[in-house]
């Protein structure tokens, strides 16, 4: 029998998500997630089930997995499973691709905990506890970051002294890369066209948004950097701020550095600016006329549409902007106002097109306009699955 079953685990710093795909038909076996680890009433939705209880750790939560899919007949022991993948948020420099991980590589992503406080303790812990579960089964890494290890270094530099830069591993690493990669292709699918003939920008709006600008199917530039706080406005994050906001938070409004990480990172964005994150509440408040939810979704969208040009101006021609995420590939109002006005530079919205809801890539631009506008759904799911499985037949 061949192996053909990826087990594609997300762990996240209170959740993990996981997904099992048998990669001989892309068919999704197992769909599931655990939610709010740590706390009295975690949750275990497994498809249809949902189970609630407490789940104290991480190393619960896996073997709560681990159970779902034993009672499916789908255990960690199958035969048929070739290899769990792992979502890794940060891969520095060095994981330029998916890796299978060994102690040393192991170890490696250990070293860039720094740089990465929120995101890889959590996927490090997932990735011990499936090794020690299945220790014969290859355990593989996709970073979020590899797909934009391919940025120039003027791209990837910050202006400031390069021996202190280089002495604390400060550059922009970019986040996302996963879903960048697979709707840059998909995008150039829809188009008929190979990845090497088209350039897009890629603008993946979720909680977390970040944007790419997509050279052939290269990444040349995207606005997350150190960390997923720099570019677009988030659900709960600022993106972009002028770095002395820092420090006159601390000298004038007497802030600690903790203070200020979690007001940054928690309660800015969408939230800080009007309490809700979710876009669906934001748009319909606005639409009331509630002056705080138009402005939030004016610095939203303005932030987006700076983005925009400035990715046109890196990529000189751009042949598709594609929107994906909770907010890009839902909300026709952000993608509509995102759009707006750049007529002149090639780029416009089919109303019509625009407001039809669909789970396919679909163009929204009209025929006459020259750049394709698009809505291309991401699935880093499948896109993790097909980078291990790859690298386990190879
Ligand atoms: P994450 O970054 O957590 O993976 P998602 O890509 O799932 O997030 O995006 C979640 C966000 O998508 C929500 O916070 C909400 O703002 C937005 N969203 C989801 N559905 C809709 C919708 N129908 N209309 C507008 N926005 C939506």
């Amino acid at each position: 029998m061949t192996a053909t079953r990826i087990l594609v685990l997300n762990s996240g710093s209170s959740s993990v998500k996981y997904q099992l795909i048998d990669m001989a038909d892309g068919s999704r076996l197992a769909t599931g997630l655990v939610e709010r680890i740590g706390e009295e009433t975690s949750r275990v939705k497994h498809g249809d089930r949902e189970t609630s209880g407490p789940i104290p750790d991480h190393e619960a939560a896996l073997r709560a997995v681990a159970e779902e899919l034993d009672t499916d007949g789908l255990g960690l022991d199958s035969p048929e499973l070739a290899a769990v993948g792992h979502r890794v948020v940060h891969g520095g420099l060095r994981f330029t691709a998916p890796t299978v991980v060994d102690d040393e590589v192991l170890e490696e992503i250990e070293r860039l905990v720094p740089v990465a406080p929120l995101h890889n303790p959590a996927n490090i812990t997932g990735i011990r506890i499936a090794r020690a579960l299945r220790p014969d089964l290859p355990q593989v890494a996709v970073f979020d970051t590899a797909f934009h290890t391919t940025m120039p270094e003027y791209a990837a530099r910050y202006a400031i002294d390069v021996e202190t830069a280089d002495a604390h591993r400060i550059r922009r690493y970019g986040f996302h890369g996963t879903s960048h990669a697979y709707v840059s292709r998909e995008t150039a699918k829809l188009l008929g066209k190979t990845p090497e003939e088209v350039n897009v920008i890629v603008l993946h709006l979720g909680n977390g948004a970040s944007a790419s600008a997509v050279r052939g199917g290269v990444c040349v530039d995207t606005s997350m950097g150190l960390t997923p706080l720099e570019g677009l406005v988030m659900g709960t994050r600022s993106g972009d701020i002028d770095p002395a906001v820092v420090f006159h938070l601390s000298r004038v409004a007497g802030m600690s550095v903790d203070e200020i990480d979690e007001l940054l990172n928690k309660k800015s964005g969408m939230v800080g600016l009007c309490g809700d994150n979710d876009m669906r509440e934001v748009v319909r408040r606005a639409v009331e006329g509630d002056g705080a939810a138009q402005l939030a979704f004016g610095v939203y969208v303005h932030r987006l549409k700076k983005y925009i040009g400035a990715y046109s101006a890196v990529l000189g021609r751009v042949d598709a902007v594609a929107f994906t995420a909770g907010v890009g590939e839902n909300s026709a109002p952000v993608r509509e106002a995102a759009i707006g006005g750049l007529e002149e530079m090639g780029y416009a919205v089919d109303a019509d097109l625009n407001s039809v809801r669909s789970d396919e890539p679909r163009l929204i631009s009209p025929d006459y306009a020259r750049v394709a506008v698009a809505v291309v759904p991401t699935d880093e799911e499948l896109e993790i699955a097909q980078q291990v499985y790859a690298l386990v037949r190879a």
